[in-house]
């Protein structure tokens, strides 16, 4: 006995049709830049995305998204647009941090200062920044002792 195939209207749909749609935690998560540097007085972008949908946080939370970031975030939540909180820092160009090999005291501070794992070094030898993960989130600068860690502009 033959199956008869299900009837076609045009091109299916991208996803499959029980794909689950992204949360809003997680729609929210991925319009913020991941620099997870905290100055949006959260734990990194995740639990900042979190609060904004819980209804906690507002919009204008996150100075490496800047004026745009927060105008994206009112969008998706449908309450009205304003300007990033100047207070919690200034939006700038993308940077990355180098570390002055000659320098370095091989301490490993910057390492636990990293949200994302983006130095690499044992103790008492030289560290070095993997520049393709790193945020330029500056947490490592304060960090050093010896404060031979610099933030270029990409
Ligand atoms: S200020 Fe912005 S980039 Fe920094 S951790 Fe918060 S949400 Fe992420
Ligand atoms: S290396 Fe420094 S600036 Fe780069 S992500 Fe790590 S802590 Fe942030
Ligand atoms: S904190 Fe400074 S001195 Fe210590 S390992 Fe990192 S770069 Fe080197």
């Amino acid at each position: 006995m033959s199956t008869i195939p299900p009837p076609r209207h045009g091109p299916g749909p991208p996803f499959p049709m029980n794909a689950p749609l992204p949360s809003l935690v997680e729609r929210l998560d991925r319009l913020l830049p991941q620099t997870q540097c905290g100055q949006c007085g959260y734990d990194g972008c995740r639990p900042y995305a979190d609060a904004m949908a819980r209804g906690e946080a507002g919009v204008d939370h996150c100075p490496p998204g800047g004026d745009a970031g927060a105008r994206a975030l009112a969008r998706l939540l449908q309450v009205p647009a304003r300007p990033y909180d100047r207070r919690r820092g200034q939006h700038k160009a993308p940077q990355v941090a180098v570390i002055v090999e000659a320098d370095c005291i091989g301490c490993t501070k910057c390492i636990k200062a990293c949200p994302v794992d983006a130095i690499v070094g044992g103790a008492k030898r030289m560290h070095v920044v993997l520049e393709p993960l790193c945020t330029g989130c500056e947490l490592c600068v304060p960090a050093c002792p010896v404060d031979c860690i610099a933030l270029l502009d990409v």
